[in-house]
């Protein structure tokens, strides 16, 4: 039976394989030329004040239009730029891309109070950052307060002590630290404490079962008193629900991103929603 099922399983399993390895030489290809195509755009998820629904600020999310396959998920094309190298030149531009839209927006009268913007292991780790960061302020005229960049645990947990120095550097400039998906690495209590953080962000996977999950209730609560006792502000991703929100509220998470608020969007359909 176990060679039967072998055998099944090998004969669903290989074209599907072959596939894949055809789909991520090609999609390592494109993705090489998609910022020069200008297939990558930034769509914006609002951000928001629990206590008064208000915006407060936008996350930035890299898309990519491929001109044959269709929309391909982050998930799926930002650990390739990470393989095969052009995370640093795709980060910067999502970068100066959101700046400039931000900058734009403020033009329009159309006021966001912050940005964020993910930051990838290569981008952190490499050497130019801080002063690539400087230069996209300096350029979009944006001042640094106003921008967030999120970094997630496993990122700051590779070499973090490198991860230290990095995000000081950043925090000098005068802009704020999110740690992203937090929970679901492993963040040494010991470097949390010691790192220039403003702000953690409740992984959804918490998020999704909230009041239907004693032990994902039990989660949030801690992650919210882990994060006021260390002075952090804490922000909850991925809320669907009314009830998720009420939770969050009445556990001291002032700060919410998610489907019930509003999707990632287009920049004209985010200033459409909210300006
Ligand atoms: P992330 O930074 O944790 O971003 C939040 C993700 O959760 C986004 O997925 C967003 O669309 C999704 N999300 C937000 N609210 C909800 C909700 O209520 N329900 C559900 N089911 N999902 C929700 P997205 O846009 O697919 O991005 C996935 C990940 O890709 C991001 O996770 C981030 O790690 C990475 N990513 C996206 N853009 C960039 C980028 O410009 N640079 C880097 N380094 N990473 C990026
Ligand atoms: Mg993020
Ligand atoms: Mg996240
Ligand atoms: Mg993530």
């Amino acid at each position: 039976r176990a060679k039967a099922m072998g055998r099944n399983a090998f004969a669903l399993f290989e074209p599907s394989m072959a596939e894949g390895a055809e789909d991520r030489l090609r999609l390592e290809t494109d993705l090489r030329g998609a910022i020069e195509r200008a297939e990558l755009a930034v769509h914006y998820q609002p951000q928001i004040a629990l206590a008064n629904g208000r915006l407060i600020g936008v996350e930035a999310l890299c898309r990519w239009r491929h001109p044959q396959l269709g929309s391909i998920p982050p998930s799926r094309f930002i650990p390739l730029a990470e393989e095969i190298g052009v995370i640093d030149q795709l980060g910067t531009w999502v970068l100066e891309e959101s700046c400039r839209q931000l900058a734009a927006w403020d033009w329009q009268g159309f006021r966001i109070p912050r940005l964020a913007v993910n930051l990838s292991v290569h981008q952190l780790e490499g050497t130019r950052l801080v002063d690539r960061v400087r230069a996209v302020l300096d350029a979009t005229g944006v001042t640094p307060e106003r921008l967030e960049l999120e970094v997630t645990e496993s990122t700051i947990m590779r070499h973090p002590e490198r991860a230290v120095d990095a995000l000081q550097a950043l925090r000098a400039l005068g802009i704020t630290l999110a740690v992203d998906d937090f929970g679901t690495g492993y963040s040494s209590l010991a470097y949390l404490k010691r790192l220039p953080l403003n702000r953690l962000k409740i992984n959804r996977s918490f998020v999704e079962h909230l009041t239907q999950d004693g032990n994902d209730d039990a989660i949030v609560r801690a992650i919210i008193a882990l994060s006021d006792s260390l002075e952090l502000a804490t922000i909850a991703e991925g809320v669907e629900t009314t009830d998720q929100a009420d939770f969050l509220r009445r556990a001291g998470c002032l700060e919410v991103q998610g489907f019930l608020f509003g999707r990632p969007l287009a920049s004209e359909e985010l200033a459409a929603a909210w300006a």
